[in-house]
């Protein structure tokens, strides 16, 4: 399973305080070269630090890896309205957890990277929007915001520079729409989330019709690490298209589950080696390579480079590099209709294809698990998916066909051999995932 005489890639950049005593303390971060970026940033000029981040080829952490220089232009460089930056915390994605492991560790990572990304859209109020269910995180990055206010690091005339800015962490109310953009820009607002129509874009009308630049969080905690390494530093990392390091989140029957830190390009069969390979030796069935909106891999793709243009070239999607491991016990029509129970639930009914798509799914899906599914009901599901990609009013709809379509196109036979047989049960099936 692993590639002889090639150790598998590490690069100790976003997660190398995280082992640290108290990391997550104001002490502990200016020990370990904490808010030295900062102190650079505001030396230089809002343009020179849009120019860096370009230059380095950052790329959106949060799935769709929209470069992030790029998006920080594209705000307006007058302040005829307030500027805001929004960040966000909401990570829902199935199988996604690296956002807050990283604001746990080192929340003072994100909240420097919110005052230089601030500074350089010329914001002067920061927000973070952070999944409800996360009171933990919540608390820890109030905690955070509190010692870096008291250390001069927000609030009025930053370090003496002229620049103010306040952080205000906001608790989201535990809906996965809430994490598209535009649907958490009006939950900010106090309204019932549901995407908007784009364009405009936010830096156009975003939070209250405020420009507005909404960013991941590992995003903006590797702003810090750019502004003090450069851009060509940066780019030594991952691959030309891609640089930089990733958080890649690995979870399911591997040996050691977690967060693992690699420049982007590493592929499933080197992050294998680091989490200690499939668990008991079971071998490998199916697996995502960033979340459950991205479609499905098999023991086949091993060695695709898990970068936005590798993941592309091979089928899928990078996404939020949530990457769930399957092994051979698991049955394939089974996990797509946990998957897609999940869509169902969380659509937010805006659209019909994907309120009405994603109801009709989950049905055929979960007659067909109960054994009472026919052939024909394979062509069904084709068909509604056929009808809900592109279709949709955002992303959702398209990542609840993923699952799907990918889980036919490997594992066509497990799903016929269940309408054939008619007669698996499912509590049999659940059984079988124990
Ligand atoms: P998108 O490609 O529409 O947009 C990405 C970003 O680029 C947005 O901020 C958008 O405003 C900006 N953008 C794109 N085109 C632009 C333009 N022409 N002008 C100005 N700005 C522009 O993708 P999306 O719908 O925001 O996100 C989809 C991704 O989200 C999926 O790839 C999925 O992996 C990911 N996702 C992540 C989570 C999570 O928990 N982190 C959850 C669900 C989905
Ligand atoms: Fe809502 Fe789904 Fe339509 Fe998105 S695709 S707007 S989640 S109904």
């Amino acid at each position: 399973m692993t590639t002889p005489n090639k150790p598998a890639p590490v690069t100790p950049v976003l997660t190398k305080r995280w082992l640290s005593p108290q990391s997550w303390s104001i002490k502990t971060y200016e020990q370990l070269e904490g808010y030295t970026a900062l102190r650079k940033a505001l030396k230089g000029t809002p343009e020179q630090l849009v120019q860096l981040v370009k230059d380095s080829g950052l790329r959106g952490r949060g799935g769709a890896g929209f470069p992030a220089g790029i998006k920080w232009s594209f705000m307006p460089q007058n302040e005829d309205k307030p500027h805001y930056l929004v960040i966000n915390a909401d990570e829902g994605e199935p199988g996604t957890c690296k956002d807050i492991p990283l604001m746990m560790a080192d929340p003072h990572s994100l909240i420097e990277g919110c005052v230089i990304a601030s500074y350089a859209m010329r914001s002067h109020h920061c927000f973070i929007y952070v999944r409800g269910e996360a009171l933990h995180c919540i608390r820890r990055l109030n905690a955070a915001v509190r010692e870096a206010h008291a250390a001069g690091y927000l609030g009025k005339d930053i370090l003496g520079s002229g620049f103010d800015l306040e952080i205000t962490v906001h608790a989201g109310a535990g809906a996965y729409i809430c994490g598209e953009e535009t649907a958490l820009l009006d939950s900010l607002e106090g309204r019932r989330g549901q995407p908007r129509l784009k364009p405009p874009f936010p830096a156009a009308a975003g939070l209250y019709a405020a420009p507005t630049t909404v960013n991941n969080v590992e995003t903006i905690a590797s702003v810090p690490f750019i502004v003090n390494g450069g851009s060509d530093w940066f780019r030594t990392m991952g691959t030309a298209k891609s640089p930089g390091p990733k958080i890649y989140s690995i979870s399911g029957h591997v040996e050691k589950p977690g967060q693992y830190e690699a420049p982007l390009g590493t592929t499933l069969r080197e992050l294998l080696e680091l989490a200690g390979g499939m668990k008991d030796g079971i071998p490998l069935k199916f697996w995502t390579p960033g979340g459950s909106s991205t479609p499905m891999f098999t023991a086949e793709h091993l060695d695709v480079p898990l970068d936005f243009e590798g993941a592309a070239e091979a089928g899928s999607m990078l996404g939020t590099t949530a990457v769930m491991v399957f092994n051979e016990t698991v049955s394939v029509p089974w996990a797509v209709m946990k998957w897609t129970e999940f869509y169902e639930h969380e659509s937010c009914g805006k659209c019909t294809p994907c309120r009405e798509g994603t109801y009709w799914l989950a049905g055929i899906l979960q007659r067909m698990v109960e054994g009472h599914g026919t052939p024909a009901d394979i062509d069904t599901l084709l068909d509604i998916c056929d009808n809900i990609l592109g279709r949709s009013f955002c992303a959702l709809g398209d990542g609840a066909v993923s699952p799907i379509t990918s889980g036919i196109k490997y594992f066509r036979d497990e799903f016929l051999a269940l309408c054939e047989k008619n007669r698996v049960g499912a509590h049999a099936l659940a059984g079988a995932q124990s």
